[in-house]
């Protein structure tokens, strides 16, 4: 003999395990990493960037470990001048050179003016010859997904040279090389959005220079990357900041895509 009711009466309780049962492996899951990461990566994929304008000197490649092959023959040229400079200024000179634009150095250590017009030509007209060495992190940067521009500033046959000699032209879709006497990066950024019709939301800045890109970046309402390896730049405003670049892929909403290395 079977109770009427049986049925009717069991659909709550079944309700009721399956919906406990749910809860349990809901909550055991929460603690593993892999679907942490999915739900991560489902959240990411609202914020991921596509779109990465990366600064060159000290971001893709270090001066200092290519010194002798970047400023070498600089060096010897500039000693074979009269620039009214002491020798602890010249060295001390020399040192911010790696770091800083050219014209900035000259002017901050008063070389005297009659010589510019030689250096500047000499610095228009150089190009890096000998092969130049990507920094250990750059590998971050490649496997990044999307489209990349390089905004650097200086001299352009310069940059450009190094953009070569680095063997890693094939990897951007443009390279920009800003001429700091009469403009600056951030009316790069401003025409490159505008060139390609590009949303500021899809792009991710990378740079070591708190003064230049990272702060143009912040001013246009662009999400930037800080590189500041020697912690230089405690105090910057930055959106994400690291001393090397393992964490670009999650600056970038990409930690799911990042390859297995
Ligand atoms: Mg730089």
């Amino acid at each position: 003999m079977v109770a009427p009711n049986a049925a009717p009466a069991n659909t709550p309780t079944i309700i009721f395990v399956s919906f406990f049962m749910i809860l349990v492996i809901y909550l055991l899951n929460i603690f593993n990493p892999q679907v942490f990461l999915f739900f991560s990566s489902y959240k990411n994929q609202s914020t991921m960037k596509r779109i990465f304008f990366i600064d060159l000197d000290n971001t893709i490649y270090f001066t200092k470990a290519n010194e002798e092959q970047l400023m070498g023959e600089l060096y010897r040229f500039l000693e074979s001048m009269d620039l009214g400079i002491s020798k602890e200024d010249f060295q001390l000179a020399k040192q911010e050179m790696l770091k800083t634009p050219f014209l900035k150095v000259a002017k901050k250590y008063g070389f005297k003016e009659e010589v510019m017009p030689d250096v500047i030509s000499y610095l228009q007209n150089r190009e890096v010859t000998k092969p130049l060495k990507p920094s250990d992190d750059y590998h971050h940067i490649k496997s990044l997904i999307g489209r990349k521009f390089i905004v650097t500033a200086g001299f352009p046959k310069q940059q450009l040279s190094k953009v070569k000699m680095l063997g890693i032209a094939d990897d951007f879709e443009e390279v920009h090389v800003v001429d700091v006497s009469i403009a600056n990066k951030k009316k790069t950024f401003e025409k490159l959005i505008d060139q390609h019709h590009l949303d500021k939301n899809d792009i991710l800045i990378i740079g070591d220079d708190a003064e230049s890109e990272i702060k143009f970046g912040l001013e246009l309402g662009i999400t930037t990357f800080l590189l500041d390896p020697e912690n230089l730049h405690p105090n910057a405003e930055s959106t994400f900041r690291g001393n090397d670049l393992s964490n670009l892929h999650i600056a970038a909403g990409q930690a799911s895509l990042r390859p297995v290395e």
